[in-house]
């Protein structure tokens, strides 16, 4: 079945691009480097019963999602994805369709941002669905962004509106390639991640890695619709907000920014026309630790890093 699923899969891959030397049916892909100032790698696994329930899902929305929150990574380090390696654990009954069908889910979105499926490997056994991509991406001339640069005094700034992406937004966000590409180019970013676990948690780690903390003005935190949907639907007491701070799967951007270039993000706008995704500021980064809130009297309330996290021992 493994030979036969590879053959459909050649036939169905695009014609690679001149950077991919060596493609899908050897040991290993062989990819060119010489143009790269540097190559960025990231890895990100899905299981069934963890990420997502197979039997609840279209697998074409999970083969999207599992490429897509690699791009995301790569969003987040202003890197182009270049190449994807797709591993695949099937379950041995109807594994060959499904193989197909999460193929079929990633290919479109591997076209659309430029990344070649260099190769990867496809099992099959008694357990559940788990795929795992590594996706390589190039810097471009301005360099890897980091979480580490932030300084007190930056903005903090994020893309897009936060909140309740479990009523479909975790499987049909758009990484933020081109946008975090496009403000590369235009401002000097300091830090930047992208937002999978919660704002107030990655806000946390992005500050560990920076060495500062941050006051966050709540009442300019961008709320998604979905958020006040969720809160509506569900019958505890999180409000919008809470889940727009808290919520995972957002995978918008969240940006450390000179303050004069944040003010001019935010006046100018410049993702709205092309990409139609808003900049806002929501607060600022500070020399003392921890994540605060302050409101338009000065008061400030610490805020505890809420998000996903994996359990483990
Ligand atoms: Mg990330």
């Amino acid at each position: 079945m493994e030979a036969q699923f590879i053959a459909w899969l050649r036939s169905r891959l695009p014609a690679p691009p001149a950077s991919l030397l060596i493609g899908p049916g050897d040991d290993a892909a062989v990819i060119d480097t010489a143009k790269m100032a540097g190559m960025v790698a990231t890895t990100d696994m899905l299981m069934d019963g963890v990420d997502f329930r197979l039997s609840q899902v279209d697998p074409r929305r999970i083969g999207r999602k599992a490429l897509a929150v690699n791009l995301s990574d790569l969003a987040a380090m202003g890197s182009e994805p270049v190449a994807a390696l797709v591993s695949l654990s099937l379950p041995r009954s109807g594994g060959f369709a499904l193989a197909r069908e999460l193929y079929e889910g990633l290919l479109p979105l591997a076209e659309e941002f430029g990344a070649a499926i260099a190769g990867g490997d496809t099992n099959a056994w008694d357990g559940p669905l788990v795929i795992s991509i590594t996706a390589l991406g190039r810097t471009t001339s301005r360099g890897p962004l980091l979480r580490s640069g932030a300084k007190a005094g930056d903005a903090v700034v994020v893309t897009g509106e936060l909140g309740g992406s479990i009523l479909g937004k975790h499987f049909d966000f758009t990484p933020r390639v081109r946008e975090a590409i496009a403000l590369a180019s235009r401002y000097e970013i300091h830090a930047a991640m992208d937002i999978s676990d919660g704002l107030l948690l990655d806000l946390s780690r992005l500050c560990a890695e920076s060495g500062c903390g941050a006051e966050l003005e709540l009442s300019a935190i961008p709320i998604a619709a979905a958020a006040y949907q969720l809160a509506e639907l569900q019958a505890d007491s999180c409000s919008a907000l809470d889940h727009a701070v808290a919520d995972g799967e957002d995978f918008e951007l969240l940006l450390a920014l000179a303050a004069n270039d944040a003010a001019n993000a935010e006046r100018d706008q410049p993702l709205l026309a092309e990409h139609g995704v808003r900049l806002t500021p929501i607060g600022r980064f500070i020399s003392e630790a921890g994540i605060w809130s302050v409101d338009a009297a000065g008061v400030r309330e610490k805020l505890e890093p809420r998000g996903y996290q994996h359990q483990f021992d």
